[in-house]
């Protein structure tokens, strides 16, 4: 599976806690899209995507939602004219993703979502409580959120995705009451993320200079337990670290297959792509992007990854979801088996409960279990061929 990502740098205002490529200045938006339609035939006429099927479509930011519905049917119309249909490529993306905010969804954004194509909507709630929203300085309420969500499934979209965020100062059992308005909701997939503190925001500023605290590891415990917990009982099965889903159709393909290490396109300031072991990023700022792509130049840096990289890379992001890794299968594609090269440390962490096998009989794939999700970095990089 081959997906196309969009990157969408602009933003209505700062999250405090956003590090993130995205302007608050929209008045590139217009140039932006002009270069954005550019870079689309660029990349085509390179040949270097020719012969691959791209099956799933993601517009992430920033926030793709500031753009108009006009301007997004004009850059999804020109993925298809570059990428699809003349070549002999599938007529359809099979999941096609906008990540949107709630205060842009209203019944004819809806409605202009559904003609540009879009079949899923992301939607960054992150929390329902306005003391927690405008402490991260979210332009949107905890009762916009909700509405955003039943208006989506009102006009048709039925694959639903929120994004929540936890860690975050509470009273009173704010997280467990975010956690189960969010079940309330028709929506078929959440992605949830720890709030995490990163230097060159307004968060990190304030933790640096002591005005704000970082929450201890044990309260990041405490919340992800809650929301593992919650989904179970909902019957969403946990898939990956951070995703939950309902039922197996309702997993997300697009970044599903950014973790089984297969190629996709990247496309826009601040997007990285990848394919055939290369590994690109487009330059992360807006101006600068725009005038190269205007020269009719690619601003993309280049990393050329190992057989060695590529199955770190399968190791860190494979244990960390339900499906695990075939140690069998990575040994034949890149030449490593992690599991042979340190032997002691396997057993010791097989016999920990560290690493377990996906399902009894599959006996070459394994993962990490749910309750050692929140330290699997640690445990992976054990592993890494060095
Ligand atoms: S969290 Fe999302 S909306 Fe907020 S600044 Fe970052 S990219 Fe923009």
């Amino acid at each position: 599976m081959s997906g196309i990502y969009v990157h969408v740098p602009f933003c209505r205002t700062a999250c405090h806690y956003c590090d993130f490529h995205f302007s608050t200045s929209l008045s590139r938006v217009e140039s932006y899209v002009k270069a954005l339609l550019k870079e689309i035939e660029l990349r085509q006429e390179s040949g270097e995507w020719d012969g691959l099927v791209f099956d799933t479509l993601y517009f992430g930011g920033g926030t793709p939602s500031v753009l108009s519905s006009d301007d997004l049917k004009l850059i999804v119309e020109g993925i298809n004219r570059a990428f699809r249909g003349s070549s002999g490529f599938s007529s359809e993306f099979i999941e096609s993703t906008i990540e949107v905010n709630p205060e842009d969804v209203n019944e004819e954004s809806l409605r202009g979502w559904r003609a540009a194509g879009f079949n899923r909507l992301s939607i960054g709630v992150q929390s329902f409580h306005d003391s927690q929203l405008s402490w991260m300085n979210r332009k949107h309420s905890g009762k916009e959120a909700f509405r955003a969500v039943e208006l989506a499934s009102r006009a048709g979209f039925h694959r639903i995705s929120l994004d929540l965020i936890y860690g975050l100062p509470e009273s009173d059992g704010d997280w467990q009451k975010t956690v189960e308005m969010a079940l309330s909701l028709p929506i078929d997939h959440i992605s949830c993320y720890a709030l995490t503190i990163e230097p060159k925001t307004v968060l990190g500023a304030r933790i640096k200079s002591g005005v704000e605290i970082e929450m201890p590891d044990e309260r990041l415990e405490k919340d992800y337990a809650i929301i593992c917990d919650e989904m179970r009982k909902a019957g969403f099965d946990h898939y990956e670290v951070s995703n939950w889903a309902k039922g197996v159709k309702s997993r997300a393909v697009h970044n599903s297959s950014y973790w089984s290490g297969a190629p996709y396109l990247g496309l826009g300031a601040g997007a990285h792509g990848f394919r055939s072991n290369i590994r690109y990023s487009v330059i992360s700022n807006n101006p600068l992007y725009i005038s190269a792509i205007e020269a009719k130049k690619l601003p993309d840096t280049e990393e050329t990854l190992s057989n060695k990289d590529r199955c770190n890379e399968v190791l860190m992001t494979g244990l960390r979801t339900a499906k695990g890794v075939d140690f069998k299968a990575l040994e034949k594609t890149w030449g490593y088996n992690p599991a042979k090269l340190n032997p002691k440390e396997w057993k010791s962490r097989i016999e920990a409960g560290d690493i377990v096998q996906t399902k009894a009989g599959e006996e070459t794939a394994f993962r990490i279990p749910e309750n050692k999700w929140l330290i699997g970095d640690s445990i992976a990089t054990d592993f890494f061929v060095t």
